[in-house]
């Protein structure tokens, strides 16, 4: 599967630009002391270990319950294994600077092995729009068919709207805590956001390709941070590791920031304008 394979070829570019970095010196000293290359190596392992993580969680479900709906977990396994896979390629060559464009290096042959992977079994747009387009189906058919009133039917999306979130499982470390806190919230935000839109745009909302997209970013970094957890709840003996710790860390920062950029739920400023070039770009 490529979200297999996207773990694959983040752990070798790790490792290669992690070598690369240690032993190119330039300015008169290793490239790995430059802030801008540090940051490519730390994203490759946190997105490494995010991916590994969504990838497990899926597949211990489905050991343990063979038959359960996956549709929407499986669709964010695909989707941030393989755009995080390609990013991270990319960042391997660059830091293995010009000598990586060459073919006798291995960076350029894995990029294109690799760019068909964003492409079939789901295009990275589809996986972007899929999985609230998935949850507006099963909300839409909890809120029974047109024979409701219009009262029932508003009444059920406010039931619906404040109905909690639990969290099954309690952590030790303040850390974990703090994460399991961070995904319940989202978790929360998520199915706000979604009856909102559904409300605000009704059938229209399948249309709504940029609000879709922000929902899917927010729930990515949800599914994330679950999976990860369900990964310390495995290796519940000791203390989790510093390193896996501060990826966690690193992770849900990024998802806060995405969340500050996602809670529009009208067209931003942005998208508007990319609208309005479009129109004025395919028109006389
Ligand atoms: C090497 C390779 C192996 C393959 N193997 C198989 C296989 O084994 N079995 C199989 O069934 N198929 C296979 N495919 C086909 C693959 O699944 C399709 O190429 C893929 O689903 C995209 O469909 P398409 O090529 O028709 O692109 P199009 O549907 O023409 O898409 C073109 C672009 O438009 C975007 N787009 C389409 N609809 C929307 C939308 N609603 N919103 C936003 N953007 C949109 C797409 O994301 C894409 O970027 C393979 C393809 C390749 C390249």
């Amino acid at each position: 599967h490529p979200s297999a394979a996207a773990v694959g070829l983040m752990e070798q570019s790790l490792h290669d630009m992690l070598k690369r970095a240690a032993n190119r010196i330039q300015f008169g000293t290793p490239i790995s002391h430059f802030p801008l290359i540090q940051e490519k190596i730390v994203k490759a392992r946190v997105y490494s270990v995010v991916s590994a993580a969504m990838n497990a969680f899926a597949a211990k479900i489905l050991d343990q319950y063979p038959l359960a709906d996956l549709a929407v977990e499986t669709s964010h396994c695909k989707l941030f294994g393989t755009t995080r896979a390609w990013d991270t390629l990319n960042d391997a060559l660059q830091v293995a600077g010009g000598s990586g464009y060459l073919a006798t290096q291995p960076y350029e042959k894995r990029l294109r092995d690799f760019r068909v992977a964003t492409v079939f079994e789901g295009t990275t747009e589809i996986h972007s729009i899929y999985p609230p387009l998935f949850m507006v189906r099963r909300i839409s058919r909890q809120l029974g068919d047109g024979s409701l009133g219009i009262l029932s039917r508003l009444g059920r999306i406010i039931g619906g709207l404040y109905k909690g979130i639990d969290c099954p499982v309690r952590f030790e470390h303040r850390v974990l805590r703090k994460a399991a806190r961070f995904a319940r919230r989202h978790a929360g935000a998520i199915k706000r956001r979604l009856y909102a839109g559904l409300v605000v745009y009704g059938k229209k909302i399948s249309r709504k390709e940029f609000f879709l997209r922000r929902i899917t970013t927010l729930k990515l970094y949800t599914y994330g941070t679950l999976a990860l957890l369900a990964r310390y709840d495995q290796q519940r003996q000791g203390d989790p590791d510093p390193i896996g710790l501060l990826a966690l860390r690193y992770f849900m920062e990024e998802g806060r920031q995405a969340d500050k950029d996602g809670r529009h739920l009208f067209q931003t400023k942005l998208d508007g304008l990319k609208h309005r070039l479009f129109h004025h770009m395919t028109t006389d």
